[in-house]
């Protein structure tokens, strides 16, 4: 299977198949966690790319799935709002509690160990290279379209190249413009997605059948 990255501005989602999927879902914006989430079978997605060139895309399945994950982000939702609560759980609490167990260090006094841990010393400023998390407002933010005009500015292909790297660099399927948190400075109704086997042939594979 072909893999490639497609990058969507200013998206408009339409809904081909009603039919839905149940499939185990997780998000880097609320990182440790997945539940499963029912999503339309097959979807278009319409928008532009970082050259305002129309990009037109039918996805079915597991493509179709992360269309409407990202899609969810612009509109300020989450896939915790559409959720199976019932089958929220956290995918990563050994780790968890081996790092905590792990990382207390002596040379450090428990309140300054524990400061650390969840307030980093330089705050930076956002487009960040991190994932924004959930408590974050930006998250929350509805964005809006990127003007016309301003699809080609050097600033947005700064976003977009940003955005790439990010998905590279975390090996994700999707990102969105508010999980860099880009909205804070200007509301920019951009994702980008991650078409083909991203996981090996086998994973990739077994996604696509039971999404379909
Ligand atoms: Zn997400």
């Amino acid at each position: 299977m072909k893999f490639y990255i497609n990058v969507m501005i200013n998206p408009t989602l339409k809904v081909l198949d009603y039919d839905k999927r149940k499939f185990l879902e997780s998000c880097m914006s609320v990182k440790g966690y997945s539940a499963e989430v029912e999503r339309y079978r097959s979807v278009l997605l319409t928008g532009v790319d970082d050259r305002n060139n129309k990009q037109v895309l039918t996805l079915k399945g597991w493509n179709a799935r992360i269309a409407q994950h990202e899609m969810d982000h612009l509109d300020g939702k989450l896939y915790i709002d559409h959720m199976d609560p019932s089958t929220f759980h956290c995918t990563c609490w050994e780790q968890n509690i081996r790092y905590l167990c792990t990382t207390f260090t002596k040379s450090k006094s428990f309140r300054q160990w524990y400061r650390d841990l969840w307030i980093p010393d330089h705050p930076c400023q956002p487009p960040y290279w991190h994932f924004t998390q959930i408590g974050d407002p930006i998250l929350r933010t509805k964005a809006s379209n990127v003007p016309e005009e301003a699809i080609k500015e050097p600033e947005i292909a700064d976003f977009v190249d940003q955005m790439i790297k990010m998905l590279r660099k975390y090996n994700c399927v999707g990102i969105a413009a508010p999980q860099i948190g880009i909205s804070l400075q200007r509301k920019t109704n951009l994702f980008m997605i991650r078409i083909g086997n991203e996981f090996g042939v086998g994973v990739g594979c077994d996604r696509e059948k039971v999404m379909q």
